[in-house]
């Protein structure tokens, strides 16, 4: 696993707030674009698609991940998630344990504000199976204008 290139980075930035725009939000009016940075350079966008029966919906995150998995694409740098609120949302438990499986311990998780400020990051501390490891997560989010969040 690498950090981010700084061109890498601000292209992630564009790509997660630009993916907002392929949400489909019917019900909730909450758009979500997720970008997935792939370790050979690719970027893989989703967005959140809901369904009129609620769980049937799929967050932007794991679109984002589905796409990337059933293209062949099996390690990533970072995944990247913005809203239309500040400060942004962190990804749901249910992403966070797609993330688990797919994503490697210490792979960063950005959170963008609107305007494309860095509003959160999370690290993925463990790989274990269960709800424990994302306790640990959520206590490694880190709140306000992040520096150096890539190398
Ligand atoms: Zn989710």
């Amino acid at each position: 696993m690498r950090p981010p290139t700084k061109e890498e980075f601000d292209q992630l930035r564009e790509k997660t707030l630009a993916a907002r725009e392929s949400a489909y939000c019917p019900y909730s009016k909450f758009r979500v674009g997720a970008c997935l940075l792939t370790t050979s350079g690719s970027f893989i966008t989703g967005a959140n698609v809901e369904n009129a029966s609620y769980p049937a919906g799929i967050c932007a995150e794991r679109t984002a991940l589905v796409k990337a998995i059933t293209e062949g694409h099996k390690d990533f740098v970072c995944i990247a998630v913005a809203t239309d609120i500040n400060p942004a949302a962190s990804p749901c438990g249910i992403c966070r344990q797609t993330m688990r499986e797919f994503c490697d311990v210490g792979m960063p998780v950005y959170m963008f504000t609107p305007d494309g400020k860095i509003s959160g990051r999370m690290i993925c501390q463990s790989k274990q199976w269960n709800r424990a490891a994302w306790h640990e997560l959520e206590r490694t989010r880190l709140m306000g204008e992040h520096v150096g969040a890539f190398a």
